[in-house]
């Protein structure tokens, strides 16, 4: 199965990551993706991409991290654009970007950043990788009107059946990570129970949004059974069809296999 979103690249992994990915391969955890963050830590991921063949990654700047200065924002969106132009094999998505209401950033400069990425992205005719929180009406409108056409995955995802049809159909696909496995989160997980099982791809979001039982501990994406579990029991189907469809959705959205 494919972790597509953990953060392997925090510090908070520097101790033990090559044990770590060795665990993850034993437990059937073969490929990961880490979405970039900041303009810092992208050289970092291709060379992590270069060690480790089984690492995917992504170039963006995570709404979180965008610069308060208009001069920075500029700089970070011109590195972007280099990082991209230097087509490393390993990266497959842009992002993580999106839109964060519930951040001081003004709403006006993430809709500018989040633009930006998806002209980038569609001159690279990469994925977009996005995070969202409290704004699902402003992703789907702007997803929209750009017409936007090279799908991506939306992290994290928690919401209505409503919103989960319109991403699907702007031909995205749903993360499904931490969330899923708290039953108090009553509405996404209805959701879950009646995605096709194509429209999905699992993740951990490691260090960060533990599984159910493991709140406090570092997210690893070693628990990513533990997901994919707790997607087979609400799609009411085998372990195994969900561990084959978090690759295949994987590979159908992001492409290309690394040798
Ligand atoms: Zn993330």
């Amino acid at each position: 199965m494919i972790d597509s979103h953990c953060h392997l690249d925090f510090t908070v992994f520097d101790d033990d990551r090559a044990s770590l990915l060795n665990r993850c391969a034993q437990l059937g955890v073969q490929r990961i993706l880490i979405p970039g963050t900041q303009p810092k830590s992208w050289p970092a991921l291709m060379a992590l991409a270069d060690d480790y063949p089984q690492l995917d990654i992504a170039i963006g700047i995570h709404p979180w991290m965008i610069a308060d200065a208009p001069a920075e924002r500029d700089e970070s969106l011109e590195a972007m654009q280099l990082a991209l132009s230097q087509s490393h094999e390993a990266v497959v998505a842009v992002g993580e970007t999106g839109l964060d209401f519930s951040i001081a950033q003004a709403t006006d400069i993430q809709q500018q950043m989040l633009l930006a990425h998806m002209t980038l992205a569609a001159a690279h005719k990469l994925p977009l990788i996005l995070h969202h929180r409290k704004s699902h009406n402003a992703l789907i409108q702007m997803l929209t009107q750009q017409k936007w056409q090279w799908g991506g995955v939306i992290h994290a995802f928690s919401g209505s059946w409503h919103e989960a049809t319109t991403y699907l159909d702007l031909g995205f696909k749903l993360g499904l990570g931490g969330t899923v496995t708290y039953p108090r989160a009553h509405k996404t997980r209805e959701v879950v129970k009646r995605l096709p099982l194509d429209g999905w791809l699992l993740e951990t979001d490691a260090p960060d949004m533990p599984v159910c039982g493991r709140q406090g501990q570092r997210n690893s994406p070693e628990y990513l059974p533990e997901i994919a579990a707790v997607v087979a029991e609400l799609q009411g189907c085998e372990l195994e069809k969900i561990t084959q469809a978090s690759e295949q959705n994987y590979y159908q959205l992001f492409g290309k296999i690394r040798s």
